[in-house]
């Protein structure tokens, strides 16, 4: 049964006595009512914090002292909130592998409140795993410790590759038992996002027909995501052309380290172009343009090199919501103009894709100079390294990776990756050609082109292995693991010696097996 937004009970719990408050200023709550219910987070019976992001928590300028502490660990099961947290879980819609669900909606999330950072930056802080609401159909609401920890690992990862991402705040355990395959400890995340508007939340209210909701929605987003549209006649088409543009820069960032996101389902699209959600995601080992790990994938709709096309299709999504905002349907002539518009919004996104993915790629194969280039040229440059690599099945970073050894003179390790090193002569020859061009044109000397290399294609991303390996320990009580792990992630380009087991490959068998799951 459909859940209307205003009709359900605020559900009251007795509480603890609230923390003092954290200095939060609701927007989306106090400018979008009908937007969300107002919800409470259910109580864990014994909760103990697993992880908490001392960083993070300076960028939000919240008390370290305090949240690191037991008080923090009652804050982050949910037991107790700061007096002006204002929980509510949003509404919205979404494409699922292609299908449409009108209502999803955070079945196991909650926004606690947002907190505008030392920067100025408008942040949410929202729970993950905090037990039922009404979008949560048929899941039980809950999170396991493993999948949460996962979060952590691939979220800090990203953020040191310089990856736009939402980011963990901390992990608690609740001391209470989630039913998956197996009996779980169970975990809520805090995560911290610069919104949490996905293209599925602007499909919610498209897909009612509600077109002023739909209004209070895009003007709320441009103010906070885009300000510099509002008030603009076309903010709508700006709008999508910002989005697009942000997207393009995400997607070609996640191409350029072989991250593959697994469920781009459109509510899993952010509209401030941050990643959201790690689920069933994974990085790359061997290069494979086809690679897929989730377990629910099976048509290989979020495989690696699908994920510009998918992104583009999920913009198509935002655009026909975005429709009714430009033009009063009933004007035919208008109508068609407005679907001209967007169209050409949408068909300009691969070339922005390309742009972003070269502009990542010259970077990565060591090209420095402002001028000199030849866009079609450095394209088949990357593109037959790419081929090479995947015909050999050679692991996608450390072949970066190793080509900043080969700037500076040393082939020897980069042919190491190779089974047949010779099919490398021909390519490499070409691109000392292209780096000494490079250099001419006012690029950097040998010695610099590889220190910059080394500075842009990391040693160091979450393997499959490793992350499995802390995630299993993690569960049976042993966090040593997984905070080793998190250690070497959050310096990716550094080559110090306890790091380096985390820069080897899984055996390929392993890889070759290797499954991620959803909704866990
Ligand atoms: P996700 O695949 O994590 O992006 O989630 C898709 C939808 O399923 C969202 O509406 C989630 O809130 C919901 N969902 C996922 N896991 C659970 C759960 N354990 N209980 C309730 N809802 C869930
Ligand atoms: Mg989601």
């Amino acid at each position: 049964m459909p859940v209307t937004l205003s009709s359900l009970p605020l559900l009251l719990r007795p509480r603890l006595r609230p923390m003092r408050p954290f200095g939060f200023d609701n927007s989306y709550a106090r400018e979008l009512p009908g937007f969300y219910m107002d919800w409470q987070p259910a109580p864990a019976p014994a909760p103990s914090l697993l992880f908490f992001n001392d960083g993070l928590a300076d960028e939000l300028g919240l008390d370290e002292a305090l949240l690191g502490g037991a008080e923090g660990a009652a804050f982050f099961a949910g037991n107790t909130l700061p007096e002006d947290a204002q929980p509510i879980a949003q509404a919205y819609a979404g494409h699922q592998f292609g299908g449409f669900s009108p209502q999803l909606g955070d079945g196991r999330a909650l926004l606690i409140g947002e907190r505008v950072d030392r920067e100025g930056r408008r942040r949410d802080i929202a729970f993950k795993g905090s037990g039922r609401t009404p979008f949560s159909r048929g899941g039980d609401g809950k999170a396991a410790v493993g999948p949460m920890l996962r979060e952590v690992l691939m979220g800090e990862a990203m953020h040191a590759l310089g990856i736009p991402t939402t980011r963990a705040l901390a992990v608690a355990a609740t001391g209470e038992r989630v039913y998956r395959e197996l009996s779980l400890p169970g975990a809520v995340l805090t995560r911290v996002a610069a919104s949490h508007l996905r293209v599925g939340t602007f499909q919610y209210f498209a897909a009612q027909g509600e077109v002023d909701k739909l209004r209070m929605l895009a003007e709320y987003t441009i103010a906070r995501h885009d300000p510099a549209l509002a008030g603009m006649p076309d903010r709508h088409l700006a709008l999508l052309r910002a989005v697009a543009e942000r997207q393009a820069e995400l997607i070609a960032q996640w191409m350029n380290v072989g991250f593959i996101h697994g469920v781009m389902n459109t509510d899993n699209m952010t509209i401030s172009g941050e990643t959201i959600d790690y689920g069933p995601c994974a990085f790359m080992e061997a290069y494979d343009p086809a690679a897929v790990f989730s377990s629910i994938d099976h048509g290989g709709r979020y495989a690696y090199a699908n994920q510009p096309h998918i992104a583009r299709w999920n913009l198509a999504r935002l655009a026909e919501t975005l429709l009714p905002l430009m033009v009063e349907a009933e004007d035919d002539a208008a109508v068609q103009a407005a679907v001209a518009q967007v169209t050409a919004v949408i068909d300009a996104f691969p070339g922005l894709y390309a742009a972003a993915l070269l502009r990542g790629q010259r970077a990565k194969l060591g090209l420095f100079a402002a001028t000199g280039a030849d866009d079609a040229e450095d394209t088949a440059l990357a593109a037959d390294w790419l081929a090479l690599l995947h015909t050999q099945a050679v692991d996608f970073t450390l072949a970066w990776r190793r080509l900043a050894d080969a700037a500076e003179g040393d082939d020897a390790p980069l042919r190491a990756l190779f089974a047949e090193p010779s099919a490398l002569g021909t390519w490499l020859a070409g691109w000392q050609a292209r780096c000494a061009r490079d250099a001419a044109a006012g690029g950097p000397s040998a010695r610099e082109r590889a220190a910059r290399m080394r500075g842009v294609n990391p040693l160091t991303i979450p393997r499959n292995h490793r992350v499995e390996e802390a995630l299993a320990a993690a569960t049976e009580g042993d966090l040593a693991p997984f905070q080793r792990l998190l250690a070497a992630l959050r310096q990716p380009y550094d080559e110090a010696p306890e790091f380096a087991p985390y820069a080897e490959p899984a055996p390929a068998a392993v890889t070759a097996c290797y499954q991620t799951f959803c909704g866990t």
